[in-house]
């Protein structure tokens, strides 16, 4: 098996429901606290590990007990935690106050994340070789992100970039992504104009815009709209499954990690992209982040129903 390692965040998600946020000085009531394991890093490894994938996580955590539970997570769902390490400041979090009408306001604390070097991460990604692919996200510190991807590439692997939460990239960052894998307002944000991306037309030309800007294959995460690749030699619009979505929390996590096990199995990018659109489509039916990602079985049973209802048109 190829191995994936995924190099990132580990945050718990607190989630507090509320009728109205409240003004400053104010003390109000809310409902039941739920927390849940979260982190794009941790989400993605949970995806990889969860889907069938060999991954290790490379992150960093707290000594308290949100460390504890969010490393029996993914340990549970069958990742390598060898690259997880401790350091003084609290595992990261983010405290979401969410409204009746589903509205949220988040406030993350990165706390142990930040404390991800450049000289620990590339010590870790020394010690998970040989692997084939690396995936990463911006929740940990850009310059750490920038030392893993060169290292991964002087290495032969392929990798994966989640522009999330977007911000600007480095120059030297470029060349090394094999794969950018921005949502619709981040693809706007990377390309720094206006851009509404509602249909697969104008994700074609943002699709296009960003190989132009010097990326080498493109994957717009387009909602319920499914996903757009592209690359130097190829063009794909690839359509979402049909659901009912009742919170898309991690359902691009799951979508990146997906599309990483399907490209570790020998899959071709519109291939691979078929199968994270069904992963992700599955996590966007169920609340919360790591516990939303589905089962292989799950997936497979819902790329089996489509070919069904494909044959018998
Ligand atoms: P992010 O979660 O990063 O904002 P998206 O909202 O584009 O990214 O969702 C990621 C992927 O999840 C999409 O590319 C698609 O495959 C799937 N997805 C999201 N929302 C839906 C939906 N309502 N129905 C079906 N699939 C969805």
């Amino acid at each position: 098996m190829q191995r994936i390692v995924v190099l990132g965040s580990l945050n718990i998600d607190l989630v507090l429901p509320v009728d109205r946020l409240p003004r400053p000085g104010e003390t109000l009531t809310g409902g039941d606290l739920a927390l849940f394991e979260g982190g794009k890093g941790a989400n993605q490894a949970c995806a990889v590990g969860r889907l069938g994938g060999t991954a290790t996580m490379i992150g960093q955590v707290g000594a308290d007990p949100f460390a504890t539970r969010l490393v029996d997570a993914l340990r549970a769902a069958g990742v390598d935690s060898s690259g997880i390490g401790a350091s003084g400041r609290p595992t990261g979090s983010a405290c979401i106050s969410v409204l009746p009408d589903g509205e949220n306001t988040i406030v993350i604390s990165p706390g142990a994340n930040a404390t991800l070097s450049p000289e620990i991460a590339l010590e870790r990604l020394r010690a998970a070789a040989p692997y084939s692919f690396l995936l990463a996200q911006l929740e940990t510190p850009m310059a750490t992100v920038v030392a893993a991807f060169a290292e991964a590439k002087r290495s032969g692997a392929t990798t994966i970039l989640d522009p999330a939460p977007v911000q600007p990239l480095p120059a030297d960052l470029i060349p090394n992504i094999d794969f950018i894998t921005p949502n619709q307002s981040e693809a706007g944000a990377l390309l720094g104009g206006a851009w509404e991306i509602r249909d697969f037309d104008v994700a074609r030309a943002a699709a296009d815009a960003l190989l132009r800007a010097g990326y080498r294959g493109v994957v717009l995460k387009l909602g319920q709209l499914g996903c757009y690749v592209a690359t130097g030699g190829s063009r794909a619009a690839v359509p979402a499954f049909e659901v009912a979505a009742v919170d898309t929390t991690a359902a691009g996590d799951t979508f990146n990690g997906a599309f990483a096990v399907s490209l570790a199995e020998g899959a071709g990018i519109e291939e691979a992209a078929l199968f994270a659109n069904a992963a992700a489509a599955i996590s966007v039916t169920r609340p919360g982040a790591q516990n939303s990602v589905p089962a292989r079985a799950e997936v497979e049973a819902l790329l089996a129903a489509r070919r069904k209802v494909a044959c018998s048109r």
